[in-house]
């Protein structure tokens, strides 16, 4: 399923419970129950993966960044992670992550300047447990992790796993707190795992293809056309959303608004 499409009713009525017993977690594609057009957010905190593409077509970068505005941030951990990219001399990028590295390069000037804030790792108090939440998410990231490891046959790098969820895990709490606050939220990400335990956690979730289909609807100087080409340039070599999330083709970046509004991204 295109998850930039809404599921049919008549779809999910024919969704019946299996009877058979669970061996082991389930991971569900993210609902898809937001709208397509941009709705204002308190805070959208973005993960690497999904800055650092954007971050290879400029111009939509910067038209994302005024959209979200102030609302976009990113967590200490994941700005720690991009200017760790950003700091890979020329010489030791390679095929694999000169692209990834040159997004972080921009993303980190961003940052430098403060178009995109960072913020610390919210502290614990009566009502908001931290650590608590930080554990039971890097243990639901893990599982999944472990998941995808027993389906290909890997063995488990637990200490890499560890290390490379700090910034999707530090995210998604972050905006467990964001929620526990009464206040609107987002997690930006590309990354399955990161998809499947947001919304695990009730957390709404966008992936890059959204961000620009949002552009749609705001910018009359893009068409669908060019966003899909860019979804599709943007993501092959890194931060390439799963699948079963993709859009398919320019249909998901269409936008027919008319009067204000539009019955596509509304
Ligand atoms: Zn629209």
């Amino acid at each position: 399923m295109d998850d930039l499409e809404r599921p049919s009713p008549k779809g999910m009525a024919l969704r019946r419970p299996s009877l058979q017993p669970r061996t082991r977690p389930r991971v569900r594609p993210p609902v898809p129950t937001l709208p397509r057009r941009h709705t204002p957010v308190d805070m959208a905190w973005a993960d690497t993966g999904t800055l650092c593409s954007l971050a290879l077509r400029p111009p939509l970068l910067s038209k994302v960044l005024s959209l979200y505005g102030t609302s976009l941030v990113v967590t200490e951990a994941v700005a720690t992670e991009i200017r760790r990219l950003a700091s890979v001399p020329e010489a030791r990028r390679t095929a694999d992550t000169r692209l990834l590295c040159t997004g972080a390069d921009s993303i980190a000037r961003h940052l430098d300047a403060g178009d995109i804030k960072e913020l610390p790792l919210p502290t614990s108090d009566d009502t908001f447990n931290t650590f608590d939440k930080l554990d039971q998410v890097l243990r639901q990231l893990r599982e999944i992790d472990a998941a995808a490891a027993e389906r290909s046959g890997r063995s488990v790098d637990r200490v890499g796993s560890a290390h490379r969820h700090a910034g999707e895990a530090h995210s998604i709490v972050s905006a467990l707190r964001t929620i526990a606050f009464g206040r609107r939220t987002l997690l930006l990400t590309n990354d399955g795992g990161a998809m499947a335990v947001a919304v695990r956690n009730a957390v709404p979730v966008k992936h890059v293809g959204h961000l620009l289909a949002e552009l749609a609807c705001h910018d009359e100087n893009v068409n669908a056309d060019q966003l899909f080409d860019a979804f599709t340039q943007i993501t092959r070599k890194f931060a390439t959303v799963p699948m079963q999330h993709q859009p398919k083709d320019e249909k998901s970046f269409n936008c027919v608004m008319k009067g204000g509004s539009c019955r596509l991204c509304d």
